[in-house]
């Protein structure tokens, strides 16, 4: 493939409601738009970096700067033969996994595209519906929590998943086990723990979750491997798995026994076909975690969810819950917890280009 050039738009839209976890209240989505054209051809991807680093260390201005100073110039400048090998091309620039996301999952939708083929083939998924589950944010007022989950689980959601923090995790979560004995449930501390606090989390093992989910630091595996045995409630990791040679490390410490997959966090695509083969071969159940995407990238992470191993319900749940409006053209919604893939060459989706000229801040393009 060569290509011609790439197109970085920055685009805000509003949620719908504020969505609260343990680190930071989201109230717009500020997203990082990257389209590559090759062959009268586009291909999407979608940045889950944010403004600032609340989730991981990228953010929406340093990732604009490694895009334009390092692998946009690299991409116009050498023609691309398989979108599998460009991570490996960047490994020389450190870090930044998302930046490098974004930009190598636009050139997988443009490599679908140009061979007339839907993501999820390209990548070896089976591209049938997935099931998915809800995530629920921190929410004060116990009877609108519980009243946010029955909603959920009357829409048919396979799994909820509530976001924790301290003060806010036993009790709401005794709540909802008592009121929904038989729900999949299960809790996102997103590392707003320590190990001090291991015999507290140990109150979890009588809630029945399927899993806890990044009670402990980012950068941390060591730790998590020290809780995960003083628990009987399986340990998932999200924000530690930077890569799919920490995934290997996490595995092999024992700090999770379930894998958060995040296309953006690893790294790309490549990197989610590295993880996954690498899940599998130690059947370690994954699921595909959410960063309140907008339709690029949601779309991408229905096609990546139908690889196989992806065994447990992910985070990709109806766009609506999330946004009045979408920057796609098709609506991403699920029927009883079930989401289609969208059909068509590439991601299956394209831009509702009205509404996205009203949400954009930036827009350049850089030609080769
Ligand atoms: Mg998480």
């Amino acid at each position: 493939m060569v290509i011609d050039e790439v197109e970085l738009r920055v685009v805000r839209v509003p949620l719908r409601a504020a969505f609260a976890n343990a680190g930071h209240v989201t109230t717009d989505k500020v997203a990082v738009l990257v389209t590559v054209r090759g062959g009268g051809v586009e291909g999407y991807g979608e940045g889950v970096m944010e403004p600032l680093p609340w989730f991981g260390p990228e953010t929406v201005g340093g990732a604009l700067v490694i895009l334009r100073q390092a692998l946009i110039p690299d991409l116009l400048g050498r023609p691309v033969d398989d979108p599998g090998e460009v991570s490996r091309r960047w490994a020389g620039w450190r870090g930044n996994p998302m930046a490098k996301a974004c930009l190598e999952m636009a050139l997988w939708d443009l490599a679908a595209r140009q061979q007339d083929r839907p993501l999820w083939q390209v990548l070896g998924g089976d591209g049938r519906p997935v099931a998915v589950g809800a995530s629920i944010g921190l929410v004060s007022d116990r009877v609108r929590l519980l009243d946010a989950v029955a909603e959920h689980a009357s829409q048919g959601y396979r799994r909820i998943k509530l976001k924790i923090g301290p003060g806010a995790d036993l009790d709401p979560l005794t709540a909802v086990r008592q009121a929904f004995p038989d729900l999949a449930l299960s809790a996102d501390g997103n590392s707003a723990y320590t190990l001090a606090a291991a015999s507290h989390l140990a109150g979890l093992d009588e809630l029945d979750l399927d899993y806890l989910e990044q009670p402990l630091d980012a950068d941390d595996l060591v730790d998590h491997a020290v809780l995960s045995a003083q628990l009987a409630t399986p340990l998932c990791l999200d924000e530690s798995l930077s890569s799919p040679q920490r995934v290997e490390a996490a595995l092999d410490l024992r700090a999770c026994s379930v894998v958060n997959v995040k296309a953006g966090r690893l790294g790309g695509l490549a990197a989610v076909l590295d993880t996954a083969a690498r899940c599998r071969a130690r059947h370690v159940p994954m699921w595909c975690g959410g960063m309140l995407e907008l339709g690029v990238g949601r779309a991408h992470n229905l096609h990546l969810t139908t690889l196989p191993g992806f065994s447990l319900p992910g985070d990709t749940a109806s766009a609506s819950r999330t946004y009045a409006r979408d920057i796609v053209e098709q609506p991403l919604e699920a029927v009883d917890g079930v989401m289609a893939i969208p059909p068509g060459p590439g991601i299956g989706v394209t831009l509702d280009r009205g509404f996205l000229a009203e949400v954009t801040e930036a827009v350049e393009t850089v030609r080769r």
